[in-house]
Parts: structure tokens; C-alpha cells; sequence
């Protein structure tokens, strides 16, 4: 079934595609590794989790990059402000980010480039512009693009060329030196910074003298080193991107390498809590961890922030993330009474069943299949989901229509990236060993063994450990 999404460039639904004989070339800007995401920008990455998944469950190669920003004006600072080198630091960040979208159940990029890794290619990119009249050098040895050199500056956001040209007009002679600007600012970026004091031992030589690649430089070089100089298919990012840093990516890619960037511009609206945005200074800035503390799981954010449309701003609320948490109990259930039916375990159905499967038909549940390729359409499937579930289907289906239903499902949830049967928010506070004997012993226990299943108890509680369990998974709890 082909697969639909709204273009930012064109403002309309589009059907995916690559050219043939290659995978579908999606890339993502990652993060900018200063701290931990916060839950705003995994509704992003999440999105794109969802993207990449239902691509593969219709057929789709994919190849996957999302880069890591490792040094721009933010990770400098805080790399200082913390006394450690900025590759300690942004290593330390680079981790914790993968530890959280290991929780969320984030499949992993193809390849996931960091900025540092490619100052070569960034400086290589500055010369090419230089060289072709895009870019010009300031007496302090910082690079500048030539936005008015640009004829298409401003087509992504449909910004108006008379008003981009007062606006250069008025700023003519005054440049741009942060890495993030107003709309209402335009005028050239900076492609590469010259070495001031604040930026500490973190410059490299250039040309043009010591100094750093400007923030929107890296992705145009990670984007044509990691897809050999080829158009891409997609590029996402969060809304805030689309401008400047999506356009100053066009700007520089299409001005190097005189072809078209990418085909299409994929773009998700913001996390807001509480109705407010998202700020430290408010105390609303939540990340995983913190909702783990509150005993929230890692699958009830997963629920949370991707079962609305991702084109809507969201906005996060205890009460949604119970209600997910509720929602995904009752997946659990009817999940559970079909694998009662034929004699399957929930292991059996996470292992076996929860993959892409590259179905033609997908029966009872066509209508959720649909839902998410026609613009990742995420409620209306889960709608359709709820409506069979509603429908107690179980005990009119036979066993080969079970097994088939247990099929779809297994798909859809694969493509939702919606884990059953796990609990991660005790997991992420248990040690492993104590994680493997829990499960060993509810294994067990699933499997009537109580013998073996008590001896494991007993062996838990001997190392701090106890469990309570629940109808569909158990809970571990330190004694003490
Ligand atoms: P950053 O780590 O700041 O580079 O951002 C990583 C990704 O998160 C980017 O795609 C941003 O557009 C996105 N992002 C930042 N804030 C939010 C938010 N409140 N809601 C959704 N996405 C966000
Ligand atoms: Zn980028």
C-alpha cells in the first residue's frame, strides 16, 4: 500500500518513494547532546521511529541516518561549565540519549554521524561555497553564506522574496553570528567561527585560520558523506528546524553540489506541558527519567506521544500518560485471550509475531493499517484497534483466524513500536542479573513450573529482591 505523508515543501500529502536499485534515504537531525532530551524532543524522534517502521513493515529498505550535534554554541558552554573536555562531555550525553531511546524503543539509525567526526567535509563544503561566489571570509577569519547569492533562500518556508530582500537590504553589512536566529533576522549565517576565547581548546585550522563550523554546516556535510553525494528521499525534524536551519541546509547543499537536496520535508509540531511550553524556568522540562521516578513506564510515554497527529501540537498531561498507560493495558488483554486461544505465550507472540511481516491483507484490522500510511494517521489506528477491541471478537474467531489476527497485530504494533508485556519502569531501577532471574522465574511461572519458580523467588529475595505480580507482568521492588 503506498505510504503518504505531508511534504513541507510542496504543502501537501505525498507518496513515499526512492529512485530504483537504492534504499529510501531518510535522514533526521539528532540531537545536540548538553543534557538529557527532554519528552518534546523524543515526540520528534519518535515520529520519525514511527516513520522508518511503517516504511519497513510496506516493504521499504530504509537507510536511516541521524547525526549527533557535538559541538555548536550550546554543548561549548555547558562542556565548560561542567570542567570537562567537550568530547567527555558530549560522549557522556550521547550515551544517555541512547540508554532513553533504547527504553523507548527506538530502533537504532543506520548510521549516526557526529559532527566532530566530520570537520574535514564541513570545511571541504565552506571552500566549495567560496570557491563558487556563495560565501565570502570576514576579517576575522569567519565564513559567511551569501543569502542574496541564494535565488531559492526561503521557498521551503515560503518566505517572501521582497521581503527577504529588505530585510537583507536593511541588514546589509551586519552578519549572523549565533547558531539559531529569528525569522524576522534574516541575513547571512555564519558557515564557520573564528576562534574566540569563550570557545576554549575546541578549534580546529582552516583556511581561514583556527576556529569551528558554524551549527547549520554539519548537516549539509554528514548528509553528502553518508549518502554518497545522492538526493535524499526525506529529511525530518522538529517544526522549530523548518527555519532557519532546514533552509540554510538547502541553501549551502544546493549552492555546493548545484542538485537538489532532499525531495521532501518532513516536519513535527511541538510538545507542549500542561498547555504551556516547555521551559526549565517554568519546571515543566520532563525527561524520561523523571516520569520513570513518578512510576510512569517508558511505553505509556511511547503511547503518549505518538497516538495523536503528529502535524497538531501536543500537550502532555499526567492524565494522558495514565490513560496511555490504561490503553495499553487493554491492548495487553485482548492480546492475552487471543494467545490463551491457541496456546502461545506472550514471549512467544513478542518474538515471533511482533515483526514486519509484509502482509497483503491485513483482515479485521485494514482499517488501522490504512490509518498509518495515509500521513501516519496514528489515532485513527489506534481507533480502529479499539473499536475491534470493543467488539469481543476472540471467541468468534477460530484458531487459524486467530493466528492470523495475532499476525496483523504483531504488525501494526511492530510499525507503533509498542512493546506488550514488558516493563521497563522497574527494569531501568533493577540490575540486570536481577532483571534475568525475574524473568526467568515468571517464565516459570507462566509455564506452571511453581517449583522452580518459588526456588527463583527465594533467590531474588536472597539478593534484595521481591516481585509482586500482576495479571499480564510482574513488578520488582528492592525489600528494604
Ligand atoms: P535539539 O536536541 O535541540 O537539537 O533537538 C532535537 C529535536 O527535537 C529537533 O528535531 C527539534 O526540532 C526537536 N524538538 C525540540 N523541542 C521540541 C518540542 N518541544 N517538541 C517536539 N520536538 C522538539
Ligand atoms: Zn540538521
Amino acid at each position: 500500500m503506498p505510504v503518504k505523508l505531508y511534504d513541507t515543501l510542496t504543502r501537501a500529502n505525498q507518496t513515499l518513494s526512492q529512485p530504483t536499485g537504492r534504499p529510501f534515504y531518510f535522514y533526521c537531525c539528532g540531537p545536540t547532546v548538553y543534557g538529557p532530551a527532554h519528552i518534546g524532543n523524543f515526540r520528534t524522534f519518535l515520529i520519525q521511529d514511527v516513520l522508518r517502521r511503517v516504511l519497513e513493515v510496506d516493504g521499504f529498505k530504509v537507510k536511516h541516518v541521524r547525526n549527533i550535534t557535538d559541538v555548536d554554541d550550546k554543548t561549548i558552554r555547558e562542556s565548560q561549565a561542567n570542567k570537562q573536555s567537550l568530547k567527555i562531555f558530549t560522549e557522556h550525553w550521547t550515551e544517555k540519549f541512547h540508554t532513553d531511546c533504547q527504553s523507548l524503543n527506538l530502533l537504532p539509525p543506520s548510521i549516526e554521524p557526529k559532527a566532530v567526526d566530520h570537520i574535514d567535509e564541513q570545511i571541504q563544503l565552506v571552500e566549495k561555497l567560496i570557491e563558487k561566489n556563495h560565501a565570502y571570509v570576514e576579517k576575522d577569519g569567519s565564513v559567511y553564506f551569501r543569502v542574496h547569492s541564494c535565488c531559492d533562500y526561503g521557498k521551503l518556508n515560503r518566505i517572501d522574496q521582497s521581503e527577504l530582500k529588505t530585510q537583507s537590504e536593511t541588514s546589509s553589512g551586519s552578519t549572523n553570528l549565533a547558531d539559531e536566529y529569528d525569522r524576522e533576522s534574516i541575513s547571512d549565517f555564519a558557515l564557520w567561527k573564528a576562534r574566540k576565547d569563550e570557545d576554549g581548546d575546541n578549534f580546529w585550522t582552516s583556511p581561514w585560520g583556527e576556529g569551528r563550523p558554524g551549527w547549520h554546516l554539519e548537516c549539509s556535510a554528514m548528509v553528502h558523506s553518508t549518502f554518497e553525494g545522492q538526493t535524499i528521499d526525506l529529511h525530518g525534524g522538529g517544526i522549530d528546524l523548518c527555519f532557519p536551519h532546514h533552509e540554510n541546509e538547502i541553501a549551502q547543499s544546493q549552492s555546493a553540489y548545484e542538485q537538489t537536496f532532499c525531495t521532501h520535508w518532513f516536519h513535527s509540531a511541538h510538545l507542549r506541558v500542561e498547555n504551556k511550553k516547555m521551559s526549565k524556568s517554568l519546571g515543566n522540562l520532563y525527561t524520561l527519567d523523571e516520569l520513570v521516578a513518578k512510576k510512569h513506564s517508558p511505553m505509556a510515554l511511547r503511547y503518549t506521544l505518538i497516538a495523536s497527529s503528529y502535524r497538531q501540537p501536543l500537550n502532555f498531561t499526567f492524565d494522558g500518560l495514565r490513560a496511555s498507560e490504561s490503553a495499553l493495558n487493554k491492548i495487553e488483554r485482548f492480546t492475552e485471550a487471543l494467545l490463551e486461544k491457541i496456546n502461545l505465550n506472550k514471549e512467544q507472540f513478542n518474538e515471533d509475531f511482533v515483526t514486519t511481516h509484509q502482509l497483503k491483507d491485513y483482515g479485521l484490522l485494514q482499517n488501522a493499517w490504512e490509518g498509518l500510511c495515509n500521513n501516519l494517521n496514528t489515532s485513527a489506528c489506534l481507533g480502529s484497534l479499539f473499536g475491534l477491541i470493543g467488539s469481543n471478537p476472540v471467541s468468534k474467531l477460530n484458531a487459524s483466524e486467530t493466528e492470523n489476527l495475532l499476525k496483523v497485530l504483531g504488525s501494526i504494533l511492530y510499525a507503533l513500536g509498542l512493546q506488550l508485556f514488558s516493563n521497563p519502569a522497574q527494569a531501568l531501577e533493577a540490575p540486570q542479573a536481577i532483571l534475568d532471574l525475574a524473568k526467568e522465574r515468571w517464565e516459570a511461572k507462566q509455564n506452571k513450573d511453581y517449583a522452580t519458580a518459588d526456588s527463583l523467588r527465594k533467590n531474588l529475595q536472597n539478593k534484595g529482591w521481591d516481585i509482586k505480580d500482576t495479571p499480564t507482568h510482574f513488578e520488582l521492588f528492592p525489600l528494604n
